[in-house]
C-alpha cells in the first residue's frame, strides 16, 4: 500500500506554515490543500501511486513556502495538468463550465434568499452575515472552484434546510392560529364575529376617508328552529355548512367579506357597494338559497326528496355619521322586516 504523504499531520503541519505565512485562511491555499488531501484521493482515474506522486509533488511545493499569486497559478496549472492528462479535454471542459455555472447560480440562489431573510431576527441575520461572507469568499475568491465549491455547497444546503424546517414551522402555527383566532370552527370558510369586528372598524374608517359606499347584508335563516327539531342538530349544522358555501361563493365575486355574526346569522360586508346594488346581491342570495338542491345525510345516505330552506336578508349601506354598530343595526332591522312581510325576502334599510 503507497503511504499517504498527505496524511492528517502532514496536513496540520502545512496549515501550520500557511497560518506562519499569514495566509491561514487564505481560501485558494485551502482549496489546494483540501484538494491535494482529499478530492485527488478520491479520483478514479488515477493509479494510487499517482495520486502518491501527485500529492508528493505539491506537497514538495507548498513547503518552498512561496505563497504568492503566480506559485498558486502554478501549482493550479500543475494539478490542471495531471487532470487533463487523465481526462478527456471536452470532458473537463464540460465539467469545469458547469461547476462555473452552478456556482454563479448557487451564488445567486444563495443571494436571494439571504437577502429575503435577512433581519427575521438578529440570531439569523448574525448566521447568514456569517455565512455570507466566509461563503462569497470562498466562492469567489478561487480560480479552480471544484473543492471549495463543494464544502460551500454542503453548509450552504444545511443552512437552508434548517431555515425551510424552521420557517415551514412556524409557517404551519402562524395558519393554525390565524385559522383558530379569525374563522368559525363551524363554518371552516367563514370569519367569526371577532374578525368581522376588526374588518368592519378598519372598513368604515375607510370608506368614511375615500367618501365610498359600505354596505352589509344580514342572511338569517327562516324556521330554524324546526330544521333543528325536524332533522336533528347535526341536520341544522349542514344547512349552515350549505349556507356558508353559497355566501362564500357570493362574496368571492365581489370581493365581499364574509362571516358568522351569530348563531344561524350570518353576514356580508361589501366595500366600494352602494344600497341599490348591495340589494340586487342580497337577491341574487336569497333566490341561490331557495334554488339549493339541499339533501339530509343520515348515516352517510342523502335522502331522495331535497330539503328547501330559505333567508331573510336585511340590506344597509353605511350613512354619514354612523359607525360599525349603527350599519349592523340598520341592516337587523332590515332583516326583521324581511321576516315580518312573509320571509324568504329581501329588504332594504332606508336612509
Ligand atoms: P326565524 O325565521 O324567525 O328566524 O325563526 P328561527 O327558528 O330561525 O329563529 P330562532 O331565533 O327562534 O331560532 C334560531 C335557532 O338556531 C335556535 C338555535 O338552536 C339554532 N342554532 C343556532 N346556532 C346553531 C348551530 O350552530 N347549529 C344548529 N344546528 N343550530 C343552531
Ligand atoms: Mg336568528
Ligand atoms: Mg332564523
Amino acid at each position: 500500500m503507497t503511504k499517504n504523504p498527505l496524511c492528517s499531520a502532514d496536513t496540520g503541519k502545512i496549515i501550520d506554515i500557511l497560518k506562519t505565512a499569514g495566509i491561514g485562511d487564505d481560501p485558494n491555499w485551502m482549496a489546494v490543500i483540501l484538494f491535494v488531501r482529499n478530492l485527488l484521493t478520491k479520483l478514479s482515474v488515477f493509479t494510487d501511486e499517482k495520486k502518491a506522486e501527485i500529492q508528493r509533488e505539491i506537497c514538495a511545493e507548498i513547503l518552498k513556502k512561496d505563497f504568492s499569486d503566480e506559485r498558486y497559478d502554478i501549482i493550479v496549472a500543475m494539478l490542471d495538468m495531471y487532470i487533463m492528462q487523465n481526462i478527456g479535454t471536452q470532458e473537463l471542459e464540460e465539467a469545469l463550465t458547469k461547476e462555473k455555472q452552478s456556482a454563479a447560480l448557487l451564488l445567486q440562489e444563495m443571494n436571494d434568499i439571504i437577502n429575503s431573510m435577512q433581519g427575521v431576527n438578529k440570531l439569523h441575520s448574525d448566521r447568514l452575515d456569517s455565512f455570507q461572507a466566509s461563503a462569497t469568499n470562498a466562492i469567489q475568491g478561487g480560480t479552480n472552484k471544484t473543492a471549495i465549491l463543494s464544502r460551500v455547497r454542503g453548509m450552504f444546503q444545511e443552512l437552508i434546510t434548517e431555515f425551510k424546517d424552521e420557517a415551514r414551522e412556524l409557517n404551519a402555527k402562524a395558519d393554525h392560529f390565524e385559522r383558530t383566532a379569525n374563522f368559525d370552527p363551524l363554518l371552516t370558510g367563514l370569519y367569526n364575529r371577532r374578525a368581522m369586528e376588526t374588518f368592519m372598524n378598519s372598513a368604515v374608517k375607510e370608506c368614511c376617508d375615500t367618501c365610498t359606499p359600505l354596505s352589509l347584508m344580514l342572511i338569517d335563516v327562516d324556521h330554524f328552529k324546526r330544521v333543528n327539531d325536524t332533522y336533528g342538530h347535526q341536520a341544522g349544522d349542514d344547512v349552515l355548512r350549505a349556507l356558508a358555501r353559497i355566501l362564500t361563493a357570493h362574496a368571492l365575486q365581489y370581493d365581499g367579506f364574509a362571516a358568522r355574526y351569530g348563531g344561524e346569522e350570518l353576514v356580508i360586508i361589501m366595500k366600494d357597494m352602494d344600497l341599490n346594488r348591495a340589494a340586487i346581491k342580497s337577491e341574487a342570495v336569497r333566490a341561490d338559497v331557495e334554488n339549493y338542491d339541499f339533501r339530509i345525510r343520515t348515516n352517510g345516505q342523502l335522502s331522495e326528496a331535497p330539503l328547501q330552506f330559505t333567508v331573510s336578508v336585511g340590506v344597509a349601506e353605511l350613512q354619514k355619521g354612523w359607525n360599525a354598530s349603527s350599519l349592523v343595526s340598520a341592516a337587523d332591522s332590515a332583516m326583521y322586516k324581511a321576516k315580518n312581510s312573509g320571509r324568504n325576502k329581501v329588504c332594504a334599510a332606508s336612509a
